[in-house]
């Protein structure tokens, strides 16, 4: 009878059903045997995941059955899943994946500043707020099962990490150093150092940022291998080959910290690539947090090396929303040689509202606040007696910060929920609206309840 609880749970249980089976156990469990010791590992094991990675706090451990459902839905969130908060199976296959020991805390708040400061046009806080919850009141069956995982697991607890993320979100500076400490004994340096510069360079590509090497030190970020604990606090300590591959300290501690255990290669199949960790520490190191974005860098889980290595929209947004933008031009899909440049050398605006390509003009048009410049595109440079005043595209108002032309000419311009559609001929706003309401080409008429849009 254990065995077919135990099945149904493993196979398409929920939370619930496992604390139906604690409460049984409670009173049998001199009787139970090997079975319930497995249950209880997996209560166990899935507190502790919950804990380690941000979803539950780690104050008493004690939590209810309201907050383990809200942390498992966090949870699913992150990790694209349906978004249900009950522990079905792909929830705890999900759990077993290689991933990032950086703590998923505050990651769904970043993300959600981050896409709201797309579409307000306001900047995105440095950081977000990162008060630990409070603590709360313990019911029924929980109570009885945190017991278990107070004594196991009271060593794990490392304020450190708490700290470190409320007050140093980001670098003061646009040029920072880094040192490679050490490395795998069977990978050359040769290879590491060319290895850990490319990884810089997807950073630096795409923002403000510069990178140069310090092999001797002393260096801002600071890159080591490590086994086991490694005097950065118990919950940090690696745990061998396979889960947690690596991990990093937000600015401005400066390191990152790879699992010494892990069979690390440079372009093998098997083992856990260097460059795609690399790359996703290296972003922990610069102030970004995890990342909902399926092909982003800084998802939390191990990505294999594949064809493209470029960072996801959701990645450059969050680098460049702390350090600044980049401009690129493209012949075809092919980058001109040259750029990216950094739109401050050329002249223009540190942070325009917004800019789109104009057919009647046959230049870029830029919107800044009561202004707009009108580029040439050869030199990017201003055309002669621009800027002028934004009042010449009648109906359009100030701080629009998205823009496109639909087929036909039309011009289209966003500012949070709202819309205009420029006419080019008759030269003046002929619509406005709701964009998610009125424009059904957006697509955003429906609020799916589960995040594969991502
Ligand atoms: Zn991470
Ligand atoms: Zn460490």
């Amino acid at each position: 009878m254990d065995f077919n609880i135990e099945a149904d749970y493993l196979q398409r249980g929920t939370w619930k059903k496992s604390v139906f089976v604690l409460e049984f156990s409670d009173g049998f469990i001199c009787f139970a045997g090997a079975y319930l010791t497995k249950y209880l590992q997996a209560a166990l094991q899935l507190q502790v995941f919950l804990e380690k990675y941000g979803y539950l706090h780690q104050e008493d451990h004690i939590h209810n059955e309201v907050e383990v459902q809200s942390a498992i839905s966090g949870f699913q969130w992150l990790s694209r899943l349906p978004v249900t908060g009950e522990l079905d199976g792909a929830t705890l296959r999900q759990m077993t994946e290689p991933r990032c020991g950086v703590s998923d805390e505050g990651s769904r708040h970043t993300w959600a500043r981050r896409v709201n400061a797309i579409f307000t046009g306001r900047r995105a806080a440095a950081g977000p707020p990162r008060s630990r919850r409070k603590r709360s009141v313990a019911q029924g069956t929980f109570v009885r099962r945190t017991v278990f995982v107070r004594v196991l697991f009271e060593c794990v607890r490392d304020p450190r990490k708490a700290t470190d993320r409320i007050h140093c979100p980001k670098w003061y500076k646009r040029h920072l150093t880094y040192q490679i400490v050490n490395r795998p004994r069977h990978l050359s340096l040769g290879s590491v150092r060319l290895v850990v510069r490319a990884a810089f360079q997807l950073w630096s590509n795409v923002s403000g940022l510069l990178f140069q090497e310090a092999p001797g030190g002393p260096a801002d970020i600071r890159l080591a291998f490590y086994e086991g604990d490694h005097n950065d606090g118990a919950s940090n300590a690696f745990d061998g080959p396979g889960g947690t591959l690596a991990h990093a300290f937000l600015p401005r501690r400066g390191e990152a910290h790879f699992d010494m255990a892990e069979r690390w290669t440079l372009n093998g199949h098997k083992g856990h690539n260097l460059f795609m960790v690399t790359a996703h520490e290296i972003g922990h190191t610069l102030g970004l947090d995890h990342s909902p974005v399926r092909h982003a860098l800084m998802s939390p889980y191990y990505r294999k090396l594949g064809r493209n290595l470029v960072p996801s929209w959701d990645d450059i947004i969050a680098v460049q929303q702390l350090y600044g933008k980049r401009m690129w031009r493209y012949t075809g899909s092919v980058l001109d040689p040259g750029f990216p440049r950094r739109s401050s050398d050329l002249g223009l605006p540190r942070h325009p509202d917004c800019a789109f390509f104009y057919t009647p003009l046959g230049h870029m048009v830029l919107f800044k606040g009561s202004r707009y410049s009108v580029l040439n595109l050869g030199t990017l440079r201003q055309e002669p007696y621009y800027p002028r005043r934004l009042t010449d595209w009648t109906g359009v108002p100030q701080g629009t910060n998205g823009a496109l032309t639909r087929p036909g000419g039309r011009l289209y311009l966003f500012r949070e929920q709202r819309f205009w559609r420029f006419d080019p001929v008759k030269v003046r706003v002929t619509r406005e609206g709701q964009w998610a309401k009125d424009l059904s080409w957006t697509g955003c008429g429906n609020t799916p309840r589960s995040n594969d849009i991502l």
